[in-house]
């Protein structure tokens, strides 16, 4: 056990696990492997994977290759492998010069598979796939309703002699055999409890170019025969995965020590789960496909792609995996954590700008014609060496439609007829007037006067007011467009469904709200793609590779509101 104090932390299971095979000798080294299937991008649980990969490897000075676990032809794509590689990188996770492709093992796959036939224990099955699952048999629930798993039938084809098997596997991989008409399984024991351990598929023919291979092969291995010998072809000792492979293990270890290689060790830990959003690639690409969302990077999905483009911070992300630590058990982990590692990192580097959303005209009636002043603007008041920038205040401004009401309700501290606010930076202005379209009702005009001794907010007359509002000088307004999110699923557990419905149903219809109309201070033109900033009292943006030179467009990251700190000492409190 470590000595406890300030610098030392309690390991995490894996950790203490690691430590244990370093100290008993089992390895000498700490070798771990991020394993992608090249058939999607990479999303927020892959982000924890990778987390855990090669924090693991770089906290006991070992390495972490990236492989691309890619042995399925029928799904998989290059498109997708530059991709998963960008997305690594941008996170700050780095393979050196080790990425590896499954594909490059299929030879020596190939040859272990002939040593498993060599040894009787793999053959030649004729059987169909329907068939092959018949024979295995089920779980089924006894007259109890306990489930139990009656023993299977043994395949006629199991007793094959080893010459027949070793010819009868080569003359698949020659491709004299039709696709799904013949398969390679290892011979375990078809009564044994875990169905995976019930002589499962190593190979299976299929006539399809694979986008690494081409046409060399027309008989793939399953993922896993793959995964336990790539790890070991690898000299991975820690092969670390997410828990739904725990019932695989038995069949990975059976591999290592019948094929006679590498003992790499398999240690699972929990999957990310996160309210309002679903982290399978599977339903991720049913989203892109059935154009739900414009593609893998939408802001509003939960890749690392998305996230990026939405503005979201690498070291934001870095410290949300920080904070949910590696447990043993599936849980969910609320959003709003997510979003308040992302505000916080936000806060601390993000410069501030002036933007108004939904603009309504403000004109100062005692401002003197013509007039144009400079108004010096703090640019990060987290961060006093981000300096200062002078902003344009004019005659006529922007101001938010909602930052004026003409009733206003109980507590609005903002402008309506005879009250007082602050524009940010400027004076303090008292409203005198309005104008309605009456065909609409719409406010199209407010009017004011400005108090010249009121200026950035040192009042000779130290005057309070409740309010202060952000605003834009009208000639020198730039226009964008404002995308703002909301959770792609209304529900905290998209996946759960009544009957007849799927996780589909459950898309909110209000995940994005276009603002056209939206004005910025002129500084907005330095900004550049990918760059995130504060609009001051609206949130973090950043800006969407879709601008052009004529009109940018901004994401909303978030907002400012912070609900998890609350929540946080709700939930504390409750125990
Ligand atoms: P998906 O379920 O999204 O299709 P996958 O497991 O098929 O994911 P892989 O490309 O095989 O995707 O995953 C690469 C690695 O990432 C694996 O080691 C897997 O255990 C891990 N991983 C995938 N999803 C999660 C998650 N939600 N939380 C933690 N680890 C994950
Ligand atoms: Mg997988």
């Amino acid at each position: 056990m470590p000595e406890v104090n300030e610098k030392t932390e309690y390991m995490d299971f894996i950790r203490e696990a690691v430590a244990e095979d370093l100290r008993t000798g089992r390895f000498k080294e700490v070798h771990t492997r991020f394993p992608p299937e090249p058939n999607g991008w990479l999303h927020i649980g892959h982000a924890k994977a990778l987390f855990v990969d090669f924090g693991v490897a770089q906290d006991f000075g070992g390495k972490c290759n990236l492989r691309m676990d890619d042995t399925n032809p029928e799904k998989e794509d290059m498109e997708y492998v530059e991709a998963i590689q960008r997305d690594i990188k941008w996170l700050g996770f780095d393979w050196e010069d080790r990425l590896f492709f499954a594909s490059d093992y299929y030879e020596t796959l190939y040859e272990l598979a002939c040593k498993l036939i060599r040894k009787g224990l793999a053959y030649v099955d004729d059987l169909d796939e329907e068939q092959i699952k018949e024979y295995r048999g089920t779980n089924v629930p006894d007259k109890n309703n306990i489930t139990y798993t009656p023993p299977g039938k043994n395949s006629p084809w199991r007793d094959r002699s080893i010459e027949e098997n070793l010819d009868l596997f080569a003359r698949m991989r020659a491709g004299e055999f039709p696709d799904g008409s013949k398969t390679l399984r290892a011979k375990i024991d078809m009564a044994h409890p875990n169905l995976l351990m019930r002589d499962p598929v190593m190979y299976r023919i299929r006539r399809m170019p694979h986008y690494r291979t081409g046409n060399t092969w027309c008989i793939y291995p399953m993922y896993d025969f793959a995964h336990p010998l790539s790890d070991a072809i690898e000299g991975i000792t820690h092969s670390l995965c997410s828990l739904e492979y725990e019932i695989h293990r038995p069949l990975y270890d059976w591999f290592v020590s019948n094929c006679e290689v590498f003992p790499s060790r398999q240690i699972e830990f929990a999957r990310l789960n996160i309210t309002h959003t679903v982290l399978s690639k599977r339903w991720l690409l049913q989203l892109v496909r059935e154009k739900k969302v414009s593609g893998w990077d939408d802001p509003r999905m939960p890749t690392i792609a998305g996230m990026r483009r939405r503005g979201y911070s690498a070291a934001g992300i870095r410290d949300f995996l920080g904070r949910i630590g590696i447990a043993k058990t599936d849980s969910m982990v609320d959003i709003q954590l997510l979003e308040h590692c992302i505000r916080e990192d936000l806060n601390a580097s993000a410069q501030r700008y002036m933007a108004v959303l939904n603009p309504v005209k403000l004109v100062i009636e005692n401002w003197p014609q013509g007039r144009v002043e400079w108004l010096d603007a703090v640019n990060n008041p987290e961060n006093p060496q981000a300096g200062m920038r002078k902003i344009p205040f004019s005659g006529t401004l922007y101001i938010e439609r909602d930052d004026f009401r003409e009733n206003p309700p109980p507590k609005y501290y903002r402008l309506y007829p005879g009250n007082q606010v602050r524009l940010r930076y400027g004076y303090i202005i008292t409203c005198t007037g309005f104008d309605k379209d009456p065909a609409t009702g719409e406010v199209t005009e407010i009017r004011c006067t400005y108090d010249p001794a009121t200026k950035g907010g040192d009042a000779p007359d130290n005057r309070k007011v409740k309010g202060t509002i952000h605003w834009v000088s009208a000639d020198h307004a730039v226009p964008f467009e404002a995308r703002l999110y909301d959770y792609l699923f209304e529900a905290e557990r998209p996946m759960e469904v009544s009957e007849g419905k799927t996780f589909i149903d459950n898309l909110s219809d209000h995940s994005l709200t276009v603002e056209k109309r939206a004005v910025a201070e002129p500084a907005l033109r330095e900004l550049a793609v990918g760059q995130t900033v504060q609009f001051e009292r609206l949130g973090y943006f950043c800006k969407d590779p879709d601008s052009t030179n004529e009109r940018a467009v901004f994401n909303r990251t978030v907002t400012l509101k912070d609900s998890w700190t609350k929540l946080e000492k709700k939930l504390l409190a409750n125990g």
